[in-house]
């Protein structure tokens, strides 16, 4: 069923809720891939009713051209989802009616890595997250781990604004290359996809020389000379991090990092298109 307006969604809602159903929710912008259906497949296992929801979010693009060149492929996605309960699709002004004024915004995790290179993209995310949190009423909301600082964002305002459900993370669905799925490799020339799984090959090289207990600043910098040796550039950063708080690391991988977790995450361009990813370390 494709819902696109507010009223038939809760209407649906509803009828679930009554026959005492769950429901799991899975929030895309579309231009599905196998990485999105992964989310669909977890949550076809967790909850008896499945909503996705496409929507390209404009008040989490900073630049109007990347909102502008976002692959839209609707008639595709519907036909991909075929076996969920839900798509929801609204139009942006059924999310943003003309008064809109509210923002959600986790202010420690906002200004950093993806944050510092796309001001106002996790307020966007982060508002209109809750938004569909709060139409859909769903028990759990899946998400990749491919957005690693998303996944750690929507964790904290869920538990910061005591919302109820439960956020399921899915791991990084990867071509055999290792090219992390994304709607924006499409937009890679033939080259540019040939080039593209170093950016997967070196996050590996740099997480194997910090293990190894290489400094971490130097092993960063090689990481970043590999990546433009490979034709990527700019490159936005490449990061050591705590997993869950972000905080960057910058000195020697220890034994006291295996209990916090420490995550690699890149972001950077090849062809002017911005692809990102990250590994566990
Ligand atoms: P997007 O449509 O890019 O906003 O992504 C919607 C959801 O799909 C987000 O939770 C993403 O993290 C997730 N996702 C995107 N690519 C992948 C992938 N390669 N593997 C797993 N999940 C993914």
């Amino acid at each position: 069923m494709i819902i696109r307006d507010i009223a038939t969604l809760k209407q649906t809602i509803r009828g679930w809720k009554q026959a005492g159903e769950t429901i799991g929710f899975v929030p895309t912008m579309g231009a599905l891939h196998e990485g999105h259906l992964s989310l669909v497949t977890q949550a076809r296992a967790q909850a008896q009713r499945v909503i996705v929801s496409i929507f390209v979010n404009p008040t989490q693009f900073n630049n109007p051209t990347d909102l502008a060149t976002y692959p839209r492929t609707e008639a595709q996605d519907i036909a991909l989802l075929g076996h969920v309960d839900a798509i929801f699709i609204p139009a942006a002004e059924t999310m943003y009616p003309a008064g809109f004024s509210s923002t959600v915004r986790v202010s420690a995790m906002a200004g950093i890595l993806e944050g510092a290179h796309r001001p106002g993209h996790f307020d966007g995310m982060a508002t209109v997250v809750t938004k569909l949190f709060s139409l859909t009423e769903a028990d759990s909301a899946f998400f990749g781990e491919k957005d690693w600082q998303q996944l750690q964002i929507v964790r904290r305002f869920v538990q910061d604004l005591n919302l109820p459900i439960d956020i399921m993370a899915c791991p990084t669905l990867r071509e055999s290359d290792g090219l992390a799925l994304s709607s924006r490799n499409r937009r890679l020339s033939p080259e540019g996809r040939k080039s593209a799984p170093a950016l997967h090959a070196i996050l590996q090289q740099t997480a194997t020389a910090i293990r190894q207990g290489h400094p971490i600043a130097e092993a960063l910098d090689k990481g970043r000379a590999a990546l433009v040796a490979a034709g990527f550039g700019p490159i936005d950063y490449l990061a050591c991090c705590e997993a869950e708080s972000l905080t960057p690391v910058t000195t020697v991988f220890t034994t006291k990092h295996d209990n916090v977790g420490l995550r690699l995450l890149v972001a950077a361009a090849l062809e002017s298109v911005r692809l990102i990813d990250n590994i566990v370390i």
